[in-house]
Formats: C-alpha cells, sequence, structure tokens
C-alpha cells in the first residue's frame, strides 16, 4: 500500500520534472529567458581563475582565526572592497560572543618512558606557511588538569562503549582515545557520548587509515596528511542550538542577556584535545589489555589494544573569553523588489590558513562581488536584492550566522527567498550540492549549463560520469546523485533553514582531502594538489553567481514543491519501515496514516502551485506572478514548528534537523521516537509533522 502510494507520487513528481524543462529557464517567461540569457552570457565573461587565484593567495597570507586582529583586517578589507566593487549598503556587523582560545595543552607520561605530546606540526620543505608551529586544540573543551589511565575506544561512538563494558574495561574516570572518523562523524558527538559515559579526558587524533598514510600520498606530494597532521576542530554541542552558547535562541546584541555558563547546553562538561597520528601511537604503544576487534584496528603499524595503557597528565587551559567577531554584509539592491533577498554566505574565519576550508569559498565569493558589480555598474542589476554576508566564527559553533540570523529574524521570515552556501568551494574536482528538494530543477539546470574545467562537459554530466572518485568525507560531500535531499548540519546555511524555514543550497567541490583543519590546509595545498589553475574555483563563482541571477531575475521564483513532497513520502515510508520491523503487529502502520494523508495534500498542493506557476509565466501578468511568488515564498516557513523538535526547540524545521553526528536527521521528531521504541511520541510526531506539512500546503495554495 505505502509503496504503490509512493511510486505514484515519484512518477508524478518526474513526469512534472520532464514536462517543465523545456529550452526555457525554469521561472522565466520566453521573452524574459531571452533577456536572462544574454545577462548571464555577460556574467560569465567575468568571473576569473587568475583573480581566484590572487584573493586566496592574499586571505590564506597569515593565520586568520575567529577573533583575531588578522580576521578582522580581512573583514575590513572585504568590506572596502566590496564597495569598490559597486556593492551597496556594506556594513560590518559585530557581535560579542564566547569565543576562547588556547593558553595550555599539555600531555604527557613518565612510564614506561618519559614522553610528551606536540600540538603543532612538522614545517613541509618547501611551504614556507607551514614553518611557523600553530597551537592545537578544542574549542569549547573544558579547562583542567588530570592524571589518568588511557583506554583506546576505537571511533568513540555509544556501541564502541558497550564493547568495552561487555569486556569489563571501565572508562569512568580516565582518559580516552578514539580516532576521527571517515565517513565524517562530528567531534561534539564524540565529547558528548564521552562525556556520558564519565570519561574524564578525550583525546581524538587522526588514524592514517582515515584521512593520512594509508589513504595514499601525504602532502606536499598528495591530498593526505602526514603524521603528524592534526585536526583542531569545536567540540559544542550544536546540534542542541547552534551560535554563542550564552545567547542560545537570541542575537548577542549589545546590552542581550547572557546565561550562566553551567546553564549552556551547547557547551560540554569534558576536557579534550586533538592528536596527531604520531603523537596517538606513542600512547596506543603502551597499551596492555585485549587486542581490539578488527573494525578498530587502524593504519598504524601495531595491533591496536583497547588498554588500560600508560598513565598520562592532561591538562588544557582555554581562556573563555568573550571576544568581538566581524560579519560583513553586502547588498546589491534590487531593482523592481528590493525588498526581497537571495543571500550568499561563506564564512571568512579558519583554524590555521584554511586553504580550502574556507578561504577557496572566500576567493570564489570575493570573485562573484567583482563580477555581479561590474554588472550594475554597467546599469545591469537583478530584480531581487543579492546579499553577500562573510561569516565569521563558523568553525567555533556556526557563530555570526546564527547570530545575524537570530538578529535579522523578522526580515528573513518575510523576504528572503533562498539563502546559497559555499563554505569551502574546492578541494577537488567532484560537484557536490545538498539542497532542500524546491531547488532541485533550479541547480539542475545550472548545472547543465556551467562547463566542467577537466572535461568539458557540463558539471552536471561530469558528475554523472565520475564514477571513480575520490572525496573527502565531510558532511558536504554529498553522495553521487546531482543534488542530496538529505541536509544535515556543519555549515552556516543551518540558521537559514532549522531557525527560519529559507530554502538552502550547501556547494562545494569535493575532492581527496586528508589536510581538513591543519595548518597543511593552505595556499600551497590548494594551489598544487585541491585545484592547480584554479578553474574550479572560477567555476564555482559562475554556478553560485548564475543561481544567485536566476533566483534574483525570475518572473515566478524557481521553487518546485513537488519534488519535496517526494522526498518527504520517501523519508516516511523509510521510517515506518523501521517501525513495523520493529513492531510487527498488523495495525503497526495505522500511525502513519494521518502523516501519509497530509504528505498526500502537500503533493496536490505542490501540484497545484506548479500548475499556478506554468499559467503565470504563459500568462506573463504581474499579478499572478506576484500571487505564485507569495505561495511560493512562505511555503517553507510553514514546515516550522515554533516549540521546534523534542528536546530542541531552535531546531524548529520538522522534515531537517542534524542527528548529533550532524548527519541528516530526517522528520526528526518521528525518527527519534521510532529510535526510541515510544508510541506516544511515534503519535506525537506524526500530528505535529503533519500540522507543519498543512501548514506548508496552505501556503501554496493561497
Ligand atoms: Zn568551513
Amino acid at each position: 500500500m505505502t509503496m504503490r502510494w509512493m511510486a505514484t507520487l515519484l512518477v508524478a513528481g518526474s513526469a512534472a520534472l520532464g514536462a517543465q524543462a523545456p529550452a526555457g529557464i525554469f521561472g522565466f517567461t520566453p521573452s524574459s529567458a531571452d533577456r536572462e540569457r544574454t545577462i548571464e552570457t555577460r556574467f560569465l565573461a567575468l568571473p576569473s581563475a587568475d583573480r581566484a587565484r590572487e584573493y586566496h593567495r592574499f586571505l590564506t597570507e597569515q593565520p586568520h582565526l575567529a577573533g583575531s586582529d588578522r580576521n578582522r583586517e580581512l573583514a575590513e578589507w572585504m568590506r572596502d572592497r566590496w564597495k569598490e566593487y559597486g556593492l551597496d549598503e556594506v556594513e560590518i556587523v559585530e557581535h560579542d560572543v564566547l569565543l576562547p582560545w588556547p593558553v595550555e595543552m599539555t600531555l604527557e607520561m613518565s612510564e614506561p618512558r618519559p614522553w610528551k605530546a606536540r600540538f603543532s606540526e612538522d614545517p613541509i620543505p618547501g611551504d614556507p606557511d607551514t614553518a611557523t608551529p600553530v597551537i592545537h586544540y578544542n574549542a569549547y573543551s573544558t579547562s583542567g588538569e588530570i592524571t589518568a589511565p588511557v583506554v583506546y575506544a576505537a571511533s568513540g561512538n555509544p556501541e564502541n562503549y558497550d564493547w568495552l563494558e561487555a569486556h569489563g574495561i571501565d572508562v569512568r574516570g580516565k582518559i580516552v582515545l578514539v580516532r576521527y572518523s571517515y565517513p565524517y562523524s562530528y567531534r561534539g558527538f564524540k565529547a558528548l557520548t564521552a562525556q556520558k559515559r564519565g570519561v574524564a579526558g578525550l583525546l581524538i587524533y587522526s588514524d592514517p587509515a582515515e584521512d593520512g598514510a594509508k589513504k595514499g600520498p601525504v602532502y606536499p606530494d598528495g591530498p593526505w596528511g602526514n603524521d603528524s597532521h592534526i585536526q583542531s576542530g569545536g567540540i559544542p554541542y550544536d546540534f542542541m542550538v547552534p551560535g554563542d552558547p550564552l545567547t542560545p535562541g537570541w542575537a548577542s546584541v549589545p546590552g542581550a542577556k547572557r546565561i550562566p555558563r553551567d546553564e549552556a547546553a551547547s557547551l560540554p562538561k569534558i576536557m579534550s584535545a586533538p592528536l596527531s597520528a604520531r603523537d596517538a601511537r606513542a600512547i596506543l604503544e603502551t597499551m596492555s589489555g585485549p587486542e581490539a576487534p578488527k573494525e578498530w584496528q587502524g593504519g598504524l603499524p601495531l595491533a591496536y589494544r583497547v588498554g588500560p595503557g600508560a598513565t598520562l597528565r592532561m591538562k588544557v587551559v582555554l581562556d573563555d573569553e568573550i571576544r568581538p567577531i566581524q560579519t560583513v554584509i553586502g547588498r546589491l539592491r534590487g531593482t523592481s523588489a528590493p525588498d526581497d533577498e537571495v543571500i550568499l554566505g561563506n564564512h571568512r574565519d579558519a583554524w590555521i590558513y584554511g586553504g580550502v576550508d574556507p578561504s577557496s569559498g572566500t576567493a570564489s565569493m570575493m570573485d562573484l562581488a567583482r563580477s555581479l558589480g561590474a554588472l550594475a555598474r554597467a546599469g545591469v542589476r537583478p530584480k531581487r536584492t543579492v546579499v553577500f554576508a562573510s561569516w565569521d566564527a563558523e568553525e567555533f559553533t556556526l557563530t555570526s550566522s546564527t547570530e545575524w540570523g537570530e538578529q535579522h529574524e523578522a526580515e528573513l521570515r518575510g523576504h528572503a527567498i533562498a539563502y546559497l552556501n559555499v563554505d569551502s568551494s574546492t578541494s577537488g574536482p567532484t560537484f557536490t550540492a545538498s539542497a532542500v528538494p524546491s531547488l532541485n530543477q533550479l541547480i539542475a539546470e545550472v548545472a547543465a549549463s556551467i562547463p566542467d574545467p577537466k572535461t568539458g562537459l557540463s558539471v552536471a554530466q561530469a558528475k554523472q560520469k565520475d564514477d571513480n572518485r575520490q572525496t573527502s568525507g565531510l558532511p558536504n560531500a554529498a553522495g553521487s546523485a546531482l543534488v542530496s535531499n538529505r541536509l544535515g548540519s556543519g555549515s552556516d546555511y543551518t540558521v537559514f533553514l532549522n531557525f527560519i524555514g529559507v530554502p538552502v543550497v550547501d556547494m562545494a567541490f569535493d575532492g581527496a582531502y586528508g589536510v581538513y583543519h591543519s595548518q597543511y590546509d593552505d595556499h600551497l595545498w590548494v594551489s598544487r594538489i585541491g585545484d592547480p589553475g584554479f578553474k574550479y574555483h572560477e567555476a564555482m563563482t559562475k554556478l553560485w553567481g548564475v543561481m544567485a541571477l536566476r533566483l534574483a531575475n525570475a518572473d515566478a521564483l524557481p521553487l518546485d514543491y513537488r519534488p519535496y513532497a517526494s522526498a518527504v513520502a520517501g523519508f516516511e515510508s523509510e521510517l515506518e519501515a523501521a517501525w513495523t520491523k520493529n513492531a510487527p503487529t498488523p495495525d503497526a502502520s495505522a500511525v502513519f496514516e494521518p502523516l501519509r494523508a497530509a504528505v498526500s495534500r502537500f503533493a496536490q498542493a505542490a501540484n497545484a502551485a506548479a500548475a499556478a506557476q506554468s499559467a503565470a509565466l504563459a500568462s506573463g501578468e504581474p499579478s499572478q506572478l506576484e500571487a505564485i511568488n507569495h505561495r511560493l515564498m512562505h511555503a517553507e516557513r510553514g514546515l516550522l514548528d515554533p516549540d521546534g523538535i523534542p528536546g530542541r526547540p531552535w531546531y524548529r524545521h520538522q522534515i531537517y534537523a542534524p542527528k548529533f553526528t550532524y548527519a541528516p536527521d530526517l522528520l526528526p521528531a518521528l525518527g527519534e521516537a521510532i529510535e526510541a521504541g515510544d508510541s506516544a511520541a511515534v503519535g506525537a510526531a506524526v500530528s505535529k509533522i503533519s500540522a507543519a506539512l498543512d501548514r506548508a500546503s496552505k501556503a501554496l495554495a493561497n
């Protein structure tokens, strides 16, 4: 029953998609499409790989951690360039937020041999940027000092701790060594899991099997990290609430209320530090106890044992300062609908140089601001306003985007069309996009219109043909489909999607990338390995720019909710299958009936909106276009519930949330209720999600 119903929806969705894509441009009348093509042709002549390289060299010249003088200088430089390029209303917005920097990082043992961990990395001959060591740390670790034996817990997931417990190994009060995971699992989840198990200190290291020598040649000979490389990173519980931990859910503007540290849901209560493989090896060599299971063995040349091992002294001191951070905002005012905004964002702050993350994206954004500014000065302005945002402290807890979004919630709810995020623009040649399904067609059309630098095929075709791609394994490496509709978290789109209900896309060119959050992620890595020639930086500027222009200039907003209904039907069906498998009673699926009905109404409303969109485009009648645009703009907002999802009021979206690992949590209230085996919660989730879908359907119908 469920499968047949789903299949019908899927067929309806794809047939409609086919009919919707003639030679024209989605959202444009035939005559506007001609004008748009002329504008795009002019635009596409402007982005330049050489310019991207110059921007990149400048942005990565010095470390620019959030809160640093250098990161403020880059904000001021960006503001001045944007003004010069012709953007309007360019400003720096400051927020004062909790932003801990390291004071002392110590990890040492005296038995069986004296040894001390290094929290900095080896210099690379020929790469002068790596000559000055920087201290690595985990932001939002607690400060303290402990002396305790060490235990190895593989990835630090709950099942790893269950195994240890079953084998009589007590982790309470101990130091636990875990590894970063491939594919990515957010380090804050490892911290929370360790905290729950009573661990006193957490060490997270980069195993060569994950992102080092076991994967292939290490930098400077290849993309992977050497045995001294360290992945810094925050460990806040921003899957509970992102942004400044002391102003959860409201903006850190002057005079804002701040909660005490011990009331902050996103602050860990455990000490944590990142380690290199080389230092992890020194610790693993001291391990006694049983040999770890096969899947726990890693890429170091030794038999991994679970311990206990040496007694270590671990000391972490962070300064826990409140520091100012800077968001740079620049607007290109629209001509006919200036209040409606298409927002483009990338973060500026980096752990160290931020070669890929985020300066590749910043370089693409700078060249986009220059190109769209040049068009505007030549008299070609968008109809709707295009907003450029350079976020700060993303690396800490998605901080400035969250604060800015909270500060401007009302305006964004009234007028934001879409948010286009590019964090890392380029670590390789494989296009990857995660988006809400209403943007699928826009992304597909734009990706089909921009050439892939390496193959000469379109970006969309290159993605389809690329079947032996190497990926970074990071959250933005979104799988084999052109657009993944499974959104989790891990970058600045979160406040727009989960708190305000704005359609979002997160894009990158992805590839093998083993130096994430290390000092080796720098200019030379990018120019030698990630994107020699900077052609993919240029391609990203073009993709990003054409998407922005189409959203800003379309007669009817290029949003299609039919694929959204199909996607939600798919998510529902997966969860229903999971529930009925564990509760195999004849009427186990009856509880889902109201949700299936609501999805069906959502699909009908999406079909009706698409028909009205086509009719408005055919007539070209301004009042009809205005009416359908209003419907399309507000549909995503309907999917929010002001109470949020259970236990996480900040995460209001009822279709998408991040799991604690940052992996996508789809129909989160329902998924979590099913995982807990809680039938009352399943019923409550069904009502909440159905009500959200009905609000979206109503928005689409009005
Ligand atoms: Zn980033």
